[in-house]
């Protein structure tokens, strides 16, 4: 058992065990029984930093028939492209708690990059988890709980996988932080460790990279981070252990970029690919496999099995998704690159190896056109994703939504004088320099639709909210002040006192380490930035019906103003990419019902999320020590454990209409048993191929090969081998038994089994249609004490184990239904290694957010 600790586990587990995968198993073992030796390293090892089109490539096989591959960011677009939509982030896509549109939005995606030439897509991100608040990539994934997490990647996924593309899930695991994630970066001799206990990896960090496997996920990135003092991407424990035996996965292990630590060891311990190829350093042309990993297979420091299974596993997931299709994904040839764009410029004409000394200029970008037109143009689905992704949760004698002549539309009427909006904030107004003004977009000027980072995008456009108020108030009646600043002019008194009307724009930031914008990546404090709270504060002095809109990255405290008798309401916008204004006035003016939910709590203080909601910002020692000892009570769970009143809780967002809930029915599936089936036999046996070592002869490069700068081969300058291998690690030789959890893709089946059926009425009681979220929390019968120790186990007060959302006509009534697993029922049991269905009453909770559970039954 892994209780704070990285334990060896060896072999790692072949690919090829599940009969889902058996046909493309036995095809990608014809095609790698063609392979030599160095045509698998090439599948294995990116090409360096900048050495190909894409953020990171493969080289691919030709001679055997296989394809270099293009892997490109990110989570909510196609980084460094052209003509491609800039979706809705990812947490903005949890507010929507939408089923339907997260898998739109995935398939939206999945055919932008295909379109693109890209064969795997880095992303859904859900991990971090949003164990701290103001971890500075919490927005890339979907909230801070497991179960919102888990199914909005599965989601994702299918969507990006129903077009052909392999979806990445990142980042495995525990990279809940930005601050010391990698060693270099953060100038510190290494990164820092997450240290997590057993229990809390299963039922927290770990459930949606359960949850992408079993939606059948082809490829799972390592973080930078250490894991109980064991580099994520060497830790053979979680990657050989947890991924691939006890979950199952049948598909290929990334490293993050530059994240790999070793090379024979990270092969041992079930690494499959390293990105970007660079080892240490970026785009120097050494790799720590490339070449070496050639060597250590023929000295026998890598057993040929594992670079075969490392192949076979990438080139599996290339017939699983079907990409062997040509006319999907074309091959590749002279004079037609793909992708059809460069990561590296934005001119038509450039490198086809970008970081090496072949100065070549060919065409790079074909500006291809991906967005989809008419009836399809993305951006109306990005629209309404972002529409509903806006989380509404003040609003005071129903001031919105807003009558386009002004004012709410309940008190639409005739005037004689014109009616005054002023808006205020930057927030509000259009970058001069344009959306994508700051690399990465990395910093927080003017309208925040994206947080920072590979996670971010460049914009084909950005519609700023002030272009969506002035096209929907009916200017015939409505005066439009703006004062697109957060330092409100000396004299602007003369403009606020006169409003009838008010909407201010404020914003908070963040993003990935590499960059920083005003010293944060991540966020040490939650409050606004640039002065909003000062902005909202003046304003709403002299505005007595003053709007606030917020874009940001995460939770944000609002206790500095929220209060004030002029504050009439606050709208949470995350953040909504392309089509933000355009979104922002679909809910304002009420063309769509406001249906976003909060996917993270927003406390009163930083303090209140506990020790634990801390950013580390200062190193703790020289591998800094993260521990993660507040175990499964992150966000609510900790509110809730430690009574605490947040301002809003999770799960929370108001409607324009009301609903109420009724007939709550459970009714029992399966009976209560304590364990799963035992473990299910594999059904399908690994493909299997010579072991012999290939001559060396074979691995030495060509002659007259034309070696480029930096570029990352598989070649050896020459066919001396150090016969010496490389000494396995400790613990290799004794083989792990095969968990008991495992037995099928997610886990084992059983874990899967559905035991209770949960239905519940909900009615429309208000005037016009409106979308509610039914929310399902349980809560573990009370004492429990561990099958295998006898301990106590302790729970958290109500975990999400499932929702549904429901559009509702108005006075109408609709039965929803949701369904819990045997695993949402269950607890990981340390001494077990297992889930278990403890005896005893459950209580099943539903309602409208966390703390808003009008009905309850007991199981
Ligand atoms: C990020 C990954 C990203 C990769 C490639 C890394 O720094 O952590 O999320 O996919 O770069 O850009
Ligand atoms: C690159 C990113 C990469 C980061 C890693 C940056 O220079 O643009 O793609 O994720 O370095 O630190």
């Amino acid at each position: 058992p892994m209780d704070g600790l990285s334990p060896p586990w060896y072999p790692s587990p072949k690919g090829g065990t599940y009969l889902q995968w058996q046909k493309s198993y036995l095809m990608a073992a014809t095609l790698v029984s063609k392979m030599s030796l160095v045509e698998k390293v090439n599948v294995t090892t990116g090409t360096g930093w900048a050495s190909d089109l894409c953020v990171g490539n493969t080289a691919g096989a030709f001679d055997a028939g296989f394809p270099p591959l293009c892997l490109q960011d990110g989570p909510l677009g196609i980084r460094f492209a052209d003509h491609a939509t800039a979706w809705p982030a990812g947490i903005t896509v949890g507010a929507t708690w939408n089923k339907d549109l997260m898998y739109k939005r995935g398939r939206g995606l999945g055919l932008e990059h295909r379109l693109k030439g890209v064969n795997v897509m880095l992303g859904p991100a859900m991990g971090p988890m949003g164990r701290m608040p103001g971890g500075g990539r919490n927005w890339e994934g979907f909230g801070s709980d497991p179960v919102l997490q888990g199914i909005a990647a599965a989601q994702t996924i299918r969507g990006i996988q129903d077009e052909g593309v392999i979806a990445t899930a990142k980042h495995y695991i525990a990279n809940e932080q930005e601050h010391f994630r990698q060693a270099r970066e953060w100038e510190l001799p290494n990164a820092i460790s997450s240290n997590i206990d057993d229990r809390t990896l299963h039922e927290l960090y770990l459930w949606p990279f359960a949850d992408s496997i079993r939606a059948g996920v082809g490829s799972i990135m390592c973080s930078y981070n250490m894991v109980n003092s064991s580099s994520a991407c060497s830790n053979s424990k979680l990657l050989n252990g947890v991924l691939k035996d006890e979950l199952g996965f049948q598909g290929f292990v990334q490293s993050d970029w530059l994240a790999q630590r070793s090379g024979v060891a990270s092969a041992l311990a079930g690494l499959d690919m390293t990105m970007p190829g660079d080892g240490l350093i970026w785009a120097d042309g050494q790799s720590l496999w490339g070449p070496r990993l050639t060597e250590a297979v023929l000295n026998g420091s890598v057993p040929i099995e594992r670079i075969n299974d490392m192949a076979l596993r990438t080139v599996a997931v290339w017939y699983q998704l079907g990409q062997d299709n040509q006319t999907l994904f074309p091959i590749p040839l002279e004079g037609n690159p793909r992708p059809n764009f460069s990561s590296w410029t934005n001119d038509k004409m450039g490198h086809l190896h970008e970081s090496t000394d072949d100065d070549t200029m060919v065409v790079v970008n074909n500006f291809t056109d991906v967005q989809g037109d008419g009836k399809n143009f993305h951006g109306r689905l990005a629209q309404e994703i972002a529409a509903e992704g806006t989380v509404l949760v003040k609003n005071k004698d129903n001031i919105l939504p807003l009558s386009p002549s002004g004012g709410p539309e309940h008190a639409r009427g005739r005037r004689r004088a014109k009616y005054n909006v002023g808006v205020f904030g930057e927030d509000a107004g259009p970058n001069p320099k344009g959306p994508n003004a700051c690399a990465d977009r990395s910093c927080n000027d003017f309208t925040l639709a994206s947080g920072w980072g590979s996670g971010a995008v460049e914009f084909p456009f950005l519609t700023p909210p002030i272009e969506a108020l002035e096209s929907t108030f009916d200017l015939d009646q409505v005066q439009i002040t703006q004062v697109l600043t957060n330092d409100l002019p000396n004299d602007w008194s003369a403009v606020h006192g006169t409003q009838d009307l008010c909407i201010v724009f404020i914003t908070s930031d963040a993003g990935e380490g590499f960059a920083s914008w005003n010293h944060i990546t991540d966020r040490i404090d939650l409050y606004p930035q640039k002065g909003g709270d000062d902005l909202v504060k003046k304003v709403a002095a002299s505005c007595a019906n003053t709007i606030v809109i917020v874009h940001a990255v995460g939770a944000v405290i609002l206790e500095r103003w929220i209060d004030l008798p002029n504050i009439k309401a606050v709208v949470l916008a995350n953040l909504p990419g392309e089509e933000s204004g355009n979104a922002l006035a679909d809910v304002l003016f009420g063309r769509v019902d406001v249906s976003g939910r909060l996917p993270y709590t927003v406390g009163k203080s930083l303090s209140d999320y506990g020790p634990g909601g801390k950013i580390m910002s200062k190193p703790n020692g020289i591998a800094p020590q993260q521990d993660f000892k507040e175990g499964l009570l992150i966000d609510y769970r900790h509110f809730d454990a430690n009574s605490i009143t947040p301002r809003y809780e999770f799960g929370f967002g108001l409607s324009y209409t009301t609903f109420t809930f009724s007939d709550l029915n459970l009714k029992t599936l399966k009976p209560k048993t304590l364990l799963p089936s035992p473990r299910p036999n594999a059904t399908v046996l690994p493909p299997t191929f010579s072991t012999l070592l290939p001559d060396p002869e074979t691995a030495v490069f060509p002659a007259g090969f034309r070696k480029l700068k930096n570029y990352i081969y598989p070649y050896l300058d020459n066919s001396t081998i150090k016969p010496e291998p490389y000494p396995y690690p400790s613990g290799y030789n004794t083989p792990q038994p095969p968990s008991p959890a495992g037995g099928g893709e997610g886990g084992n089946p059983s874990l899967y089994d559905e035991h209770v059926s949960v239905s519940v009425n909900v009615t429309n009681t208000g005037k016009r249609t409106g979308k509610q979220v039914v929310q399902v929390y349980v809560s573990f019968p009370s004492d429990v004490t561990d099958v295998s120790t006898g301990r106590k186990i302790d729970f958290p007060v109500r975990v999400l184990r499932g929702f549904e959302k429901a559009e509702i006509n108005a006075t109408e009534t609709t039965t929803v239904e949701v369904n819990l697993t045997r695993k949402d029922l269950s607890y990981w049991s340390v001494g077990r290694q297992n889930w278990v269905m403890p005896d005893g009453e459950f209580t099943v909770a539903v309602g409208a957010s966390s703390r808003d559970l009008p009905l309850q039954g007991s199981w």
